[in-house]
């Protein structure tokens, strides 16, 4: 779908320089708004792209509140007002509890859910004085299903469906909308390939995640990022002006329950 329906319609993506915030950032720009990027990676080879589409991108850490306070100021200077809000930015923790240490939760917790809380926080100022908005925050299937393989980044993900549901009640009120997207397996995302590269049999991995969904098992593929942002692009828009702390699960029903191996 490509339309002019989000034209004058101002909105930040976070982790927008690869992945699913990638593909997010120029759907959103493709369909008219005004796209910043706030990254801790920004990435070269996007910045031509970017440039076509005016896709505006800053270094932003979103572990640092003034990070994400400076990326919502520079939108709201330049443009005016913001619309759209996606926290997008993400870090996996495959490692048993056993495992992990006082800086891997930190870490986790601190990307996958205090980066959206800085985010909501500073956003949702601005959206109360524009008379709306709309936030989507990217989970995962983890956060509505725990995995055994990965436990601290499944309690960041579940935490953050729990903010979404948590404000998308208080913010009502405002006519700011908060939905969570929580897709998985995708490929061709930093977070996929690092996960593929670690392997010792990446094909044998690779085909473990699709047989885990049981569309992408039918399928024999993952989901891309495009089909990811197709359905943050859903939520952002009009069409669901009264959708609001919702999950859309994009996972081809892994989330579902235990399917037939
Ligand atoms: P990705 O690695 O391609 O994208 C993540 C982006 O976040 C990167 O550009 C990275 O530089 C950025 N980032 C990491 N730490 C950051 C920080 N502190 N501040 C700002 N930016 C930071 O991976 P992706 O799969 O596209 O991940 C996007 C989101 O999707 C994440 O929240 C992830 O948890 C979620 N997700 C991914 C999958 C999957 O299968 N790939 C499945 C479910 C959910």
């Amino acid at each position: 779908m490509v339309t002019e329906e989000l034209a004058g319609r101002v909105a930040i993506v976070t982790g927008g320089a690869n992945g699913i915030g990638r593909a997010t950032a120029k759907w959103l720009a493709r369909n008219g708004a005004k796209v910043y990027i706030g990254d801790v990676h920004l990435l070269p080879e996007n910045h031509d792209e970017f440039f076509t589409l005016g896709i505006e991108e800053q270094e932003c850490d979103v572990r640092v509140e003034a990070d994400v306070e400076k990326l919502v100021a520079r939108a709201v200077k330049a443009e005016g007002r913001l619309d759209i809000l996606v926290n997008n930015a993400g870090i996996g923790m495959a490692k048993p509890i056993t495992e992990v240490t006082e800086e891997d939760w930190d870490a986790c917790l601190g990307v996958n859910l205090k980066g959206p809380f800085f985010g909501c926080k500073h956003a949702i100022r601005q959206m109360q004085q524009n008379g709306g908005g709309v936030i989507v925050n990217t989970a995962s299937n983890a956060g509505l299903l725990p995995r055994q393989h990965d436990p601290v980044y499944s309690i960041s993900k579940m935490a953050l469906v729990g903010l979404t549901k948590s404000l998308g009640l208080c913010h009502a009120k405002d006519n700011i909308r908060v939905n969570a997207v929580c897709p998985g397996p995708v490929c061709e995302t930093g977070m996929m390939n690092a996960d593929l590269e670690k392997s010792s049999d990446p094909k044998a991995m690779k085909q473990g995640f699709i047989n885990a969904s049981p569309i992408a098992k039918a399928l024999n593929r993952m989901i891309t990022p495009e089909e990811v942002a197709e359905a943050i692009g859903y939520l952002v828009t009009d069409a669901a002006r009264f959708v609001t702390g919702t999950t859309i699960a994009i996972d081809g029903g892994k989330s579902l329950g235990v399917s037939q191996s």
